[in-house]
């Protein structure tokens, strides 16, 4: 939470973020995925001529995503890419701060992303970071997202587990967060601030 507190904006990824938000009556606008904001923003760094990085995923997998993104977008200036299965912080640090990206997009899944950012943030040289999870194995052609219908519904979590049924596992934390989400608007109701 203190690492999500420090950031200069956080998004809500997550269709139980926009149900908590609606059932505290601060109800948000839309979900807006890392997917989708990485897609944008890379548009719109091809158009102002910002530079990329990536930073995740396995080896394969964030080439794969580089190859296709540039294909996608050819004057991309794509200044380097990394996977993400480093036991040493030296190599990928040092090739980021000699390539002082504009955008450094960071896919190691949720919290390690957030926690290697955090961690090291007074050593990166870039413009902007952001976590992006799992979006090098979506842009790589790996994984796929969900129809849009689906994604629509709120659904997309269900088209993922259909894909990857071993991220089962976390949810596990559901039940807690439903938990804590009633009890938090319980005591709105009975007249907490
Ligand atoms: N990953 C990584 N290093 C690790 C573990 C995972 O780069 O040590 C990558 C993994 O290959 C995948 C992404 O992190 O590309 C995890 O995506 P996931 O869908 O789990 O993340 P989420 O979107 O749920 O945060």
């Amino acid at each position: 939470m203190q690492i999500l507190q420090s950031a200069d904006l956080i998004v809500p990824d997550g269709s139980s973020i926009l149900w908590a938000a609606k059932v505290l009556k601060k109800p948000l606008k839309a979900r807006v995925t890392g997917i989708d904001l990485m897609q944008l923003l890379l548009k719109e760094a091809e158009k102002k001529g910002w530079s990329v990085y990536f930073l995740g995923a396995k080896p394969d997998v964030v080439e794969k995503a580089a190859i296709n993104v540039q294909r996608k977008l050819p004057k991309l200036n794509i200044c380097g890419y990394h996977h993400g299965y480093f036991d040493d912080n030296y190599l990928p640090l040092q090739q980021i701060n000699e390539a002082k990206p504009d955008l450094l997009f960071v896919g190691m899944g949720a919290p390690r992303q957030e926690r290697w950012l955090y961690t090291n943030k007074n050593q990166i040289q870039c413009g902007v970071a952001m976590g992006v999870g799992g979006s090098f194995d979506v842009l790589s052609g790996t994984t796929k997202r969900a129809p849009v219908w689906m994604q629509k519904r709120g659904l997309e979590w269900l088209y993922r587990y259909l894909q990857e049924p071993k991220r089962l596992k976390r949810s596990i934390m559901l039940p807690r967060f439903v938990g804590l989400v009633i009890a938090e608007k319980w005591r709105i109701v009975r007249g907490g601030d």
